[in-house]
C-alpha cells in the first residue's frame, strides 16, 4: 500500500447548486479535518483543497496552522499530522500540476459522483490500476457535486457507492471514506 501513488482533491469550484447552476462553494472545516484523517489513514500522499476564493484559501491556511503550530498542535498532534497532507490550490489544473510534481508523472484523474449515468470505472479495476503504481488523483465535489467542466477534465468516473435501496445522500466526508476504503483498504477482516 505504501508505494501506491494516490492523492485526493476536494473541489469547491466548479460545482453545481441544487438547480444545476455553477457555483463556488464555501469551505466546510469538518470536510478538511475528516478527509485529511481518512487520507492519512489510507496512505494518501496529498490532499488538495481546490478553491479560487482567496478568503477561503486563507481560512484553510489558518485552520491548518492552528492544528500544526497553535494550541491545537499540543492538544491533538494527530490532527496536525493529517492536515500536513493538505495543499491549497486555485483550480483543478493546479492540483493536477501538483500531483505531477509529486510523482514525476501526470496523474490519472478520477471523479466521484452519487449518480448521473455511466460509464463507470469499477473499484476492482481501479485497484488494479493503483497496484500498477500509476499516480491517481481522486476528486470529490462539494455542494450538489462536480460541475460538467470538472467532470470533463477527468479520465474516468468511479462507480457510485450504492446503499441498500434508492436513498443515496452521503456527505462528501462519508463518501470519501467509503471510496478510500474500496480503493485502498487492505482487507474485509475475515482473515483471508
Ligand atoms: N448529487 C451529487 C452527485 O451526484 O455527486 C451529490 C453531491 S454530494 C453532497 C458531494 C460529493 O460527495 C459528490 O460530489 C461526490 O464526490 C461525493 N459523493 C456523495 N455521494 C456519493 C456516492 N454515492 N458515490 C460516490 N460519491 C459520492
Amino acid at each position: 500500500v505504501a508505494e501506491i501513488k494516490v492523492g485526493v482533491g476536494l473541489v469547491h469550484y466548479p460545482v453545481v447548486d441544487k438547480n444545476g447552476k455553477i457555483i463556488a462553494a464555501s469551505l466546510t472545516p469538518t470536510d478538511l479535518h475528516d478527509l485529511a484523517r481518512s487520507a492519512r489513514t489510507y496512505g494518501v500522499e496529498r490532499f488538495w483543497i481546490i478553491s479560487p476564493l482567496t478568503d477561503q484559501q486563507k481560512l484553510a491556511g489558518r485552520m491548518i496552522g492552528f492544528w500544526q503550530m497553535g494550541v491545537g498542535a499540543d492538544y491533538n498532534p494527530n490532527r496536525g499530522e493529517a492536515l500536513e497532507l493538505i495543499r491549497v490550490v486555485e483550480d483543478l489544473e493546479a492540483a493536477v500540476a501538483g500531483a505531477n510534481r509529486c510523482w514525476g508523472e501526470k496523474p490519472l484523474v478520477w471523479a466521484t459522483r452519487a449518480g448521473g449515468g455511466g460509464p463507470w470505472l469499477g473499484f476492482g479495476q481501479a485497484r488494479q490500476v493503483l497496484n500498477q503504481k500509476r499516480p491517481v488523483l481522486v476528486i470529490f465535489g462539494t455542494a450538489w457535486g462536480l460541475a460538467p467542466e470538472a467532470l470533463n477534465l477527468c479520465d474516468a468516473v468511479l462507480a457510485p457507492i450504492e446503499g441498500r435501496d434508492g436513498y443515496n445522500h452521503l456527505s462528501v466526508r462519508s463518501a470519501a471514506a467509503v471510496v478510500l476504503d474500496r480503493l485502498l483498504g487492505r482487507s474485509l477482516g475475515d482473515g483471508e
